[in-house]
């Protein structure tokens, strides 16, 4: 059983990874903004409650997010382990998840600033069908238009330049003392995540003595976060 966290900042390649990750050793990948975003799109109760903030990116209260994570982990399909992405976002969620389960490790992709904004400010989205471009990794056929459905792409709305120097400010107040309380602990392990997703995902399974990974079909292109 392994049971993992994954953080790091917006653009830092989280999703990529943990997929990447838990597609051959058979761990559950628990996206909370996932779960959020999923909740949203169906338009349940809860989505009612999370829309705005998600919309923003602003953080979703702690009670509701703990009750979002309990319930999913309370599902016990991770037979062989979990990782989890998006949470713990602040230190409260950090101590309510050490209270409650052990973990692993800690994989904290470590990406600049000054980087994030590249990465982040050249995220596009097709205002039809949603589909994710981005314009260094990930670019469309023809400029400006979706390859899977021919939708203009637009810039998501707080994908600005003010909007993320808000986001970032906020995420390093929040997520500095999680890192260091998970750090307490000897669980991290910091990883430079400016590197291409095959060299970052050799390197979490090196520093944690996981099997080397190996390419497949099934690898995701680049995932937002
Ligand atoms: P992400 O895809 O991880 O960036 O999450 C998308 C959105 O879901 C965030 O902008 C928040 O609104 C919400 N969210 C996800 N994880 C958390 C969390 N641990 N605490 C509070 N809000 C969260």
């Amino acid at each position: 059983m392994r049971k993992y966290v994954i953080m790091g900042v917006q653009g830092s390649g989280k999703g990529t990874q943990s997929v990447m990750l838990a597609h051959d050793l058979d761990l559950v990948h628990i996206s909370v903004g996932d779960i959020f975003r999923w909740h949203v799109k169906s338009h349940t109760k809860l989505g009612a409650q999370v829309r705005r903030l998600v919309a923003a990116g602003e953080l979703v209260g702690d009670d509701l997010v703990e009750d979002v994570v309990r319930d999913r982990l309370q599902l016990h399909d991770w037979n062989y382990g979990f990782i989890i992405d998006g949470f713990p976002r602040n230190r409260r969620q950090a101590e309510f998840f050490l209270e409650s389960y052990d973990i692993d490790g800690v994989i904290h992709l470590d990406l600049p600033d000054e980087e994030v904004r590249r990465r982040v400010l050249a995220r596009r989205l097709c205002s039809r069908c949603g589909m994710d471009y981005n314009l260094i990794a990930h670019r469309p056929e023809t400029e400006g238009r979706c390859d899977v459905c021919g939708g203009d792409l637009v810039t998501r709305q707080d994908d600005t330049p003010d909007a993320l120097a808000r986001r970032l400010r906020d995420y390093h107040n929040k997520i500095d003392p999680v890192v260091e309380l998970f750090r307490r602990k000897e669980y991290v392990m910091t990883i430079d995540a400016r590197a291409d997703k095959t060299t970052v995902q050799q390197t979490i399974r090196t520093r944690f003595n996981l099997p080397p990974y190996t390419p497949s079909h099934m690898d995701p292109v680049e995932l937002p976060g």
